[in-house]
């Protein structure tokens, strides 16, 4: 399987997927449809830092709550998962995942404040973190969006190049 490329519009930040994450996370949505859902995403940076390879997409927590509009991520198991993709594999927290049902491929206001968070919070070392945001229904054409959240509070979205 390939894997695609999301680009910003100046092309100088990049997040790479393998088609098969990428159906990992359609299919947890629609284990959860017409529920929200989400987890983090694993990975690690190129050298030249302009790269994020995105390697693991975690289901989410036992303690995570959601509805049909809302989605609170547990972190239930988190730490460990992490303690051991950095031992064995030298990867990192990226980021999260969500599931709008229905919704548009594009953060909440509520996303917005929570990934402003997790870019100041230390404990996940992770100063720019990013979003992916599936959308679709089991009836309907599933897409991700992608964003990433930069440390002086700005949002960029990328755009997914043709294969
Ligand atoms: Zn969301």
């Amino acid at each position: 399987m390939g894997k695609i490329l999301y680009l910003d519009e100046k092309e100088s930040f990049g997040i790479e997927i393998e088609e098969s994450k990428i159906n990992a996370i359609y299919h947890m949505c629609k284990e959860s449809f017409p529920k929200e859902t989400g987890g983090i995403i694993i990975g690690k940076y190129s050298s030249n830092l302009n790269r994020a390879e995105v390697k693991i997409v975690t289901g989410a927590p036992v303690d995570s709550k959601c509805g049909r509009t809302w989605f609170h991520r547990g972190t239930k198991g988190l730490q460990e998962l992490l303690d051991e993709a950095w031992d064995k594999k030298g990867m990192y927290y990226l980021g999260e995942w969500h599931y709008h049902p229905g919704g548009t491929p594009s953060p909440s206001i509520h996303d917005i404040v929570e990934m402003n968070k997790i870019s100041k919070n230390n404990a996940y070392h992770c100063p720019e973190p990013i979003l992916l945001i599936a959308v679709g229904s089991p009836i309907n054409n599933w897409t991700l969006g992608a964003f990433i959240f930069t440390a002086n509070k700005k949002q960029i979205t990328l755009k997914q190049q043709n294969e």
